[in-house]
């Protein structure tokens, strides 16, 4: 029997296995190894034979659920490289749409809008929708996102700007064939009319600027399929299996693309769809395509991000679509105990008749597969919110102290929304827990990001008093709080701004004389900074800030706190860069704040990424809604009263029309369905204790009572629901402050996967590894550097365009043009040595093209990524064009932009060893040939083939380096090492 299918219970082994062409649904509760299933199948098709990789195609919701399903797919794939086809539903979308856009007039050019760019983009063009009804009386602010929010939804439903119109035309023909139509029927008219041509308006602007939006992405891909049978044709062939997770989230829009892809040969018409111009379903009566294997998998309890709360509306049509639905339920579960899953269980039960277990008469209730007995299920109850939370910090540290072998990383607090977490968060401080909250948004909030923001302000508005207060308070600066104040009572009473009084401050007698000097410096850095800004990049300013501000200074200490900055620096920082790509005619300092602003009004505050796995060990406090698919020891849940959780029923602002919903909304109350969901999906975080809190003082004026769940979990009894009685069950403690260490704990993190470039980074100088691989500092670049980065991409843009057609070489002009736009004009001195690398640039693409003209090669891959399995770790690398030759065998070059050399470092002759090993992982034919080719002399210079010995001593010599890195991660070497191998290589001076 295959590895891949060792204990497996018997029916995860059915659907593992599953050989039929019928469609597999497989539902089933919280923790039964659904994604499991489908991770295991991927391997076990490809192990058994049954398909190559690039014939699977895995989807699912959200990012991290497809980051971490192709994370435990590389884990059981014994395969070099990573030609998988496993993604959300957006990212496949959009890369079917770059490849194919232009088959239906999509520029693929396209940029991509998130919410609110395309805030932004209706902002800009206010004056061109007509808004009557919904017209504005003061900003326009808060209707754009309600009318976004409208848009988005019709396009999750299928709904087009033309069925929209259609729809309303409908309404104004029945009022005027009608005798005396009344008043509100031709309100509502009008209403629709209005809504309908405001779609079509936001439709045609994203056109007109060759925007697409997320939903635009499923909703194109279903047009060009639906156009393009010939194209759909083409990926019904290729991916023979196809799997969904999370299938009760998909929209109906997402199950519409899957119903495609599988080939589905039966049509049943949906209710109110007859005029849309996507006409998935015409397409699909034509065609005759045998069905390809289908495997979904769903839980319609943990349905938490459907539309009205339609959850089970796409399990129940793939049932009564397709025929033969082979159906597998699973109730082993693998993550919690029976107490916890007998609470959760007993408790959704309240959902019916509107779950599927009613429905479709199968049964949920799981089993514990946990030998662990030990555990508790408990309501912690307090007498006012401070009491409640100090009794969850006091029962977190007796857990920790009485579970010698738990980590904090075992150890979450739930929140239904995240201001909950203001309140939390200083009882945690208080006692010295390590935790990380793990909020989505809130970047420009964070301290650290909102200190730059408010110094990048400065520089336009100097006299801005607040912002260079929030500057003067900088940690690094050090200047005591007290004497801040003398320097703001001189400002009010001289009536001056913050400003002019600093710029007096040698004549301020209190003020000391390091005050003074430290006044100055600011003086100089605004003025360098604001100069600065004119002839440089918003990246580039960046950068020379967090240096010449001593911030750089800061993140490189191995702290919890550095080691939360440096991540979100950096994601501040990817936003800046993010920003020059897509403002290529703008990258100045000062379009980027202007951009940030417009962000910040439309109610941004900024996307914060959280990956759960990598990070400090800390207590994760965060939302139900970022937990779903993660388990922890220790949950508890806080805030459980009244209004709180559920929460009150918000309606939208703008609903779509009954009959243009296609969908099968719930009978029950949607909205406190949903809520009971999202407490089951909180419910089955946890494996062993779960602890509920709530108290009965929240500072209002009349007393909180428990929430109703505490009730229908029946953990509260009903009387007290009722009436709350705020009787205190523990005493509350005082938390002592003692052992402050805690936030300054110590942050190592070693990793598991290396690319090739941070192995080499460490060998020539391993602070540079540090400082870029490790802490992934945002440093200042170099000419050579963008210049290389800029021929790279170059190549690669244009060897894809005729990939496909190898025969027809495009013209040089064209590679010309794509140099052009792909040429980065950062960190170079000066104007003289940009043109000097430009026109360099200009020479090597001559010298590839005309070996283009001459050689005609025949391109196998391009950029082509790999990751390698090396003992514990994962060696990735990209390597940038492999060829073929008349045998089908191999020529790897590697592209060097700098001059050749005369002698070869260790490096060089690794790497191309390096690609052959992970050639031979992936490719049927061996490698023949191998060079670097220097473009600015146009030398190539070969290299030998490795024998095998070769290549296992390149493993071994690898594995020797990475020992060294967590050596040095380990006990803080690099320093030490980076002063033995001098520094003559390094662009690092030491700290
Ligand atoms: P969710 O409903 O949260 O999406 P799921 O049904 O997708 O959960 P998985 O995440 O696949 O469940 O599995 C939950 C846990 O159970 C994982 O830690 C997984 O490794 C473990 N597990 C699944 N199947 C088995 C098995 N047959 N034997 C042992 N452990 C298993
Ligand atoms: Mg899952």
């Amino acid at each position: 029997m295959s590895k891949l299918l060792e204990g497996l219970n018997p029916e995860q082994l059915k659907a593992v296995t599953h050989k039929s062409q019928n469609p597999l649904l497989i539902i089933a509760g919280a923790g039964t190894g659904k994604t499991t299933v489908i991770t295991r199948r991927i391997a076990y098709l490809i192990e058994q034979n049954l398909a190559q990789p690039d014939e699977i195609l895995a989807l699912t919701f959200t990012e991290k659920a497809a980051g971490e399903m192709e994370e435990r797919v590389d884990q059981l794939a014994p395969l070099g490289m990573t030609d998988f086809w496993i993604s959300t539903f957006h990212s496949f979308c959009q890369r079917i749409l770059e490849r194919h856009g232009l088959d239906i007039g999509l520029s693929h050019n396209f940029k991509l809008l998130d919410d609110i760019k395309q805030w932004i983009l209706i902002h800009k063009n206010f004056e061109q929708f007509q808004l009557d009804y919904y017209k504005p009386l003061g900003s326009p602010n808060r209707f754009i996102s309600a009318l976004l929010d409208h848009f988005s939804k019709c396009k999750d439903e299928l709904i087009s700007p033309k069925e929209y119109l259609n729809y309303a035309e409908s309404l104004n023909q029945k009022i005027t064939k009608s005798k005396n139509p009344d008043e509100d029927q031709i309100t509502e008219a009008q209403r629709i009319t209005e809504i309908a041509k405001a779609y079509q308006t936001y439709q045609q602007l994203l056109l007109d600027n060759e925007y697409l939006d997320f939903a635009d992405l499923i909703n194109y891909c279903i047009d060009l399929f639906s156009r393009r049978p010939n194209i759909l044709k083409q990926y019904q062939k290729q991916f023979k299996y196809i799997l969904v997770d999370e299938f009760q989230d998909t929209n109906y829009a997402q199950y519409e693309l899957i119903k495609l892809l599988a080939g589905n040969s039966i049509n049943k018409k949906t209710k109110g769809n007859s005029n849309s111009s996507i006409s998935a379903q015409k397409n699909q009566k034509k065609s005759t395509k045998p069905l390809n294997s289908l495997v979904v998998v769903g839980d319609d309890d943990q349905s938490i991000y459907k539309f009205r709360g339609a959850s089970v509306s796409n399990i129940l049509k793939l049932k009564e679509e397709f025929t033969k639905v082979t159906q597998i339920t699973l109730i082993q579960n693998y993550r919690s105990s029976q107490e916890v899953l007998d609470l959760a269980y007993n408790f959704i039960q309240a959902n019916n008749p509107d779950r599927l277990e009613t429905k479709l008469g199968i049964n949920k209730r799981l089993i514990a597969n946990l030998n662990e007995t030990q555990g508790e299920v408990k309501v912690l109850e307090a007498n006012d919110l401070s009491g409640e939370l100090t009794m969850v910090t006091k029962k977190i540290l007796e857990l920790k102290k009485s579970h010698k072998e738990a980590s904090w990383n075992d150890f979450a607090i739930l929140i239904r929304a995240n201001s909950a977490a203001e309140e939390m968060i200083p009882k945690l401080d208080a006692a010295n827990i390590p935790y990380t909250f793990v909020a989505h948004r809130g970047l420009f909030k964070k301290p650290m990001i909102s200190n730059l923001i408010n110094y990048l302000q400065l520089l336009d508005q100097y006299h801005e008093s607040q912002a260079l207060y929030q500057v003067l308070n900088f940690k690094h600066f050090a200047i005591e709080p007290e004497q801040i104040a003398v320097l703001s009572h001189y400002a009010k009473k001289k009536t001056l701004s913050l400003y002019q009084a600093l710029l007096n401050a040698d004549q301020i007698p209190d003020l000391t004389k390091s005050t003074q000097t430290q006044l100055n410096k600011i003086d100089q850095l605004i003025q360098l900074h604001s100069q600065q800004k004119n002839q440089k990049t918003a990246v580039e300013m960046f950068i020379a800030i967090i240096n010449d501000l001593g911030i750089i200074e800061e993140l490189k200490v191995d702290t919890i706190e550095a080691a939360e900055n440096r991540e979100l620096v950096d994601q501040f920082f990817k936003k800046i860069e993010k920003f020059e790509e897509d403002s290529p005619s703008d990258k100045s300092l000062n379009a980027f704040m202007q951009h940030l602003n417009l962000e910040i009004i439309a109610g941004n505050s900024g996307e914060i990424k959280f990956d759960p796995n990598i990070g400090p060990e800390s207590l994760k406090l965060m939302t139900i809604h970022s937990a779903k698919g993660l388990e922890f020891k220790y949950t508890f849940m806080i805030n459980m009263v009244d209004q709180r959780f559920p929460t009150r029923a918000k309606s939208d602002p703008i609903s779509i029309p009954e009959p243009l919903i296609k969908d099968i909304l719930p009978e029950g109350n949607a909205h406190l369905q949903e809520e009971r969901r999202l407490f089951y999906v909180a419910l089955t975080r946890a494996k062993t204790n779960l602890y509920l809190s709530w108290s009965k003082d929240y500072g209002g004026s009349r007393p909180k009572k428990p929430s109703l769940f505490l009730d229908e979990t029946k953990l509260v009894p009903s009387e007290k629901v009722n009436t709350a009685t705020g009787k205190v069950v523990f005493t509350t403690p005082t938390v002592k402050k003692e052992n402050q260490k805690t936030k300054k704990q110590i942050y190592k993190n070693i990793p598991s996967v290396f690319s090739f470039s941070s192995i080499s980074a460490f060998r020539t100088c391993p602070l540079s590894y540090k400082y870029e691989h490790y802490l992934k500092l945002p440093l200042p670049g170099a000419p050579s550097l963008s210049f290389g980065v800029s021929i790279h991409n170059t190549f690669q843009k244009f060897a894809q365009s005729f990939l496909d057609t190898p025969d027809l070489l495009p013209d040089f002009q064209v590679l010309q043009d794509i140099y052009e736009t792909e040429f980065i004009d950062e960190w170079y001195n000066d104007k003289q040595e940009k043109t000097k690398y430009y026109q360099e640039g200009i020479k090597m693409l001559k010298t590839v093209y005309d070996d283009f003209t001459i050689n005609k090669p025949q391109i196998k891959y391009i950029e082509q990524k790999f990751s390698l399995k090396l003992k514990d770790y994962t060696i990735t690398g990209r390597i940038d064009r492999v060829d073929n030759d008349q045998n089908q065998n191999l020529i790897v070059v590697d592209y060097k932009t700098g001059k050749s050399k005369k002698t070869k470092n260790k490096q060089d002759v690794d790497q191309l060893k390096l690609y052959q090993w992970a050639l031979s992982e992936l490719a049927e034919h061996p490698v023949s040939q191998m060079y670097y080719w220097y473009l600015l002399d146009n030398q190539k210079q070969e290299e030998k083939i490795a024998s095998p010995e070769q290549i296992e001593q390149l493993q071994l010599s690898i594995l020797e380096t990475i020992d060294e890195i967590v050596e040095c991660i380990k006990y803080d070497l690099f320093e030490e090492k980076h002063q033995k191998l001098g520094q003559h290589f390094c662009r690092y001076q030491m700290v």
